[in-house]
């Protein structure tokens, strides 16, 4: 199988830190890692809005969807706000000049003129690159077509951790199910290369026919002493799994003989779960979750399940992309302290 649906040349990029686009989820070590999830950590009581925080008081955040989006856009949004910046939004191709015949190069230096970061969004691999290149300002890539979508892989891992904790477990050495549509859905791209900075790993893979991981993502995984291996149910993939992460069929990237023929049933759902033996399993998303019906998702009859933790995700969203702003414009966390109150109507509350 081709890799024409994952970003090339990530391999060269620099690695994320002050005045650094985040393009790929290859611009980060373990260390570089921990310093982000400690900064995720450090600004949970601002990501909860029990406090306030000013320190990007005057900073100005371009967001800019050509593809449709609603925890990303809203979180990324949320994050720069709750950090103290303003926003300004643009969302599809029709309002923009885009629509006008306008270049990715000119979009990207004129909005770069208005704003101290970006966060862009587009459905065509490498076009967040592009953006990048002539943009004056650190890029954030909220998702380049079938490419990457390195915060989601970021906050992936940061939940994929601290669901492992509590059950006494560690990402080195765990096994992860992966589900679903893995060559269209560009966040199993960038979560496997970021889970790849641990250590061995096994990867219980299944995907329906012309679905399928793409080689390369499989090969950069193995070579860094990973396992992969190919089951040809969801539930062999599953059972003796700690972690399932299920991914949506991604219609709006494929012909509508392709969707069709992926179109019965649930991929997931409490029976396969219990005949795969393995109702505790950590269960991850990226999330939307189709929920027409024969969508061939996530069934929302898991949700009562104790290793739900599809909303834990969304929720440290806002902790990591607040994390990746502060890395991108360079404040420490002392200057965030500096600049934090408590709310008092909130502490006011009864509980
Ligand atoms: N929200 C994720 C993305 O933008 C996953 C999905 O759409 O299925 O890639």
């Amino acid at each position: 199988m081709s890799d024409e649906y994952t970003s090339p040349a990530v391999s060269e990029l620099p690695p994320f830190e002050q005045g650094r686009h985040l393009l790929s989820v290859s611009q980060f070590d373990l260390p570089g890692l921990r310093q982000l999830f400690a900064l995720a950590d450090a600004v949970d009581v601002i990501a909860k809005r029990r406090a306030v925080c000013t320190v990007l008081d005057g900073a100005m955040l371009g967001s800019l969807f050509f593809e449709p989006s609603t925890r990303t856009r809203l979180s990324f949004e949320s994050a720069f706000l709750r950090l103290g910046g303003e926003v300004t939004t643009t969302t599809g191709f029709t309002f923009s000049s885009m629509a006008k015949g306008e270049s990715i190069a000119d979009t990207a230096r004129v909005v770069s003129g208005y704003s101290d970061a970006l966060v862009v969004r587009h459905p065509e691999v490498g076009s967040v690159a592009q953006f990048a290149a002539a943009s004056t300002v650190p890029v954030i890539n909220a998702g380049d077509g079938t490419g990457e979508h390195p915060s989601q892989a970021l906050l992936d891992v940061y939940t994929l951790e601290k669901e492992l904790a509590v059950r006494d477990k560690k990402v080195d050495g765990c096994r992860i199910a992966v589900i679903g549509d893995l060559r269209y859905g560009r966040t199993v791209h960038s979560l496997l290369k970021l889970l790849s900075l641990y250590s061995e790993i096994t990867f219980q893979v299944f995907a329906p026919p012309s679905l399928e991981l793409p080689e390369g993502i499989a090969q950069y995984v193995r070579q860094r002493g990973h396992n992969v291996s190919v089951y040809d149910s969801v539930i062999a993939a599953v059972a003796n799994a700690d972690v399932v992460y299920a991914t949506r069929v991604q219609r709006e990237r494929m012909t509508h003989e392709l969707a069709q023929a992926n179109t019965n049933g649930d991929l997931l759902n409490r029976a396969l779960l219990a005949e795969a033996g393995n109702l505790d399993v950590v269960i991850m998303h990226p999330l939307p979750r189709d929920s027409r019906p024969d969508s061939y998702d996530l069934s929302a009859d898991v949700d009562e399940l104790p290793g739900l933790a599809i909303f834990h995700q969304t929720d440290n969203g806002l902790n990591i992309r607040m994390a990746v702003f502060l890395t991108a414009l360079g404040v420490n966390i002392d200057a965030v302290t500096l600049t934090t109150k408590q709310r008092p109507w909130k502490a006011a509350l009864r509980s």
